[in-house]
């Protein structure tokens, strides 16, 4: 059987026997402080401080708690965020993963994108294409958002250009529109699963901050998620909830820019090069500067760069 033990302070004991509380059995082993068997695994704590996880999902269990370990405490002052890692069987797992597009380019909104895939739905998914968005053309994109967008649960969000610049007029920075869009979506599958009766394992968020910062950004918002919450960079290739999350928020972000080009009349280039100074000209020129507002982020240093070539 798959066991991992920690070793745990008085007070993360407490926390534990308050966390397992509705899977705490009667019957427990002399000399420990509880027994609860939560889904797929056994929690034995004892008087010592020893904690032993068995089962199938010990490794998940266990790692919602290493970073209050004492034992990885010993080995590293900054221990704490290790509870923020994934375990390390994460690419078998059910999982909701979290990914953004759009945050880099000058024209076109930000989008966000949880989406939730089951351990027994990680083959049917990789066997109709799905992986990595980053070699995929917006065509190859949209096919196959197309595809995985009925066989999964998701939510996908668009932050507007002309309340993207609201907020940030409002003193909010690029990073906390991204945290709440996060927090949003995955709180929005979460309830979706909890309806369905579908457990997962944990939520897995491709990191553009470190989750300290991703919390600062997130406080007083309602119902914050930081249970079992992971961060890893480059996630989209560590499990495939994330490439999905990648792949349905590209597609969104795609068909809106191709929407906003169609509204403006001109073809809107992506990213924030110098093609993008030239089009955020011709549209100041033509259709004047308050059209900006509606497609672009007028933070960008693109929208100074254009007003400079409209007056050469
Ligand atoms: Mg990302």
């Amino acid at each position: 059987m798959r066991q991992t033990v920690l070793k745990c302070s008085k007070q993360t004991l407490e926390r534990m026997k308050a966390h397992y509380g509705p899977y705490i059995q009667s019957k427990k082993p002399g000399a420990s402080l509880f027994f609860a068997k939560p889904p797929g695994c056994a929690v034995t704590a004892y008087l010592s401080g020893k904690v032993l996880f068995q089962g199938k999902t010990c490794e998940t269990e266990a790692a919602r708690w290493q970073g209050e370990s004492t034992a990885a405490k010993k080995k590293a002052p900054t221990a704490g965020d290790t509870r923020w890692l994934p375990p390390k069987n994460l690419a078998t797992l059910s999982v909701i993963g979290s990914d953004e597009v759009g945050t880099g380019d000058y024209f076109g909104p930000m989008t966000v994108t949880a989406a939730f895939i089951a351990s027994d739905q990680l083959k049917e998914l990789q066997s109709v294409g799905l992986k990595d968005s980053k070699q995929l053309s917006d065509l190859q994109i949209d096919a196959l958002a197309e595809t995985i967008k009925p066989l999964i649960t998701y939510k996908q969000l668009t932050l507007a250009n002309r309340k993207y610049n609201e907020l940030f007029e409002g003193g909010m920075n690029q990073g906390k529109m991204k945290a709440m869009l996060h927090n949003h979506a995955i709180r929005h599958v979460i309830h979706q699963l909890k309806e369905e009766g579908t457990p997962y394992d944990g939520i897995l968020i491709d990191q553009f901050a470190k989750p300290g910062v991703y919390y600062n950004y997130l406080k007083g918002q309602p119902e914050i998620i930081n249970d079992r919450v992971w961060f890893q960079t480059k996630a989209e290739g560590l499990h495939l909830s994330v490439a999905a999350a990648s792949i349905i928020a590209r597609q969104a972000f795609v068909k809106e820019m191709d929407a906003l080009s169609e509204k403006v009349g001109m073809g809107l280039p992506k990213g924030a090069g110098a093609q993008v100074d030239a089009a955020a000209a011709q549209l100041i020129r033509e259709q004047g500067k308050d059209v900006l507002r509606d497609v672009a982020k007028l933070h960008f240093a693109n929208t100074q760069k254009a007003f400079e070539l409209t007056r050469q």
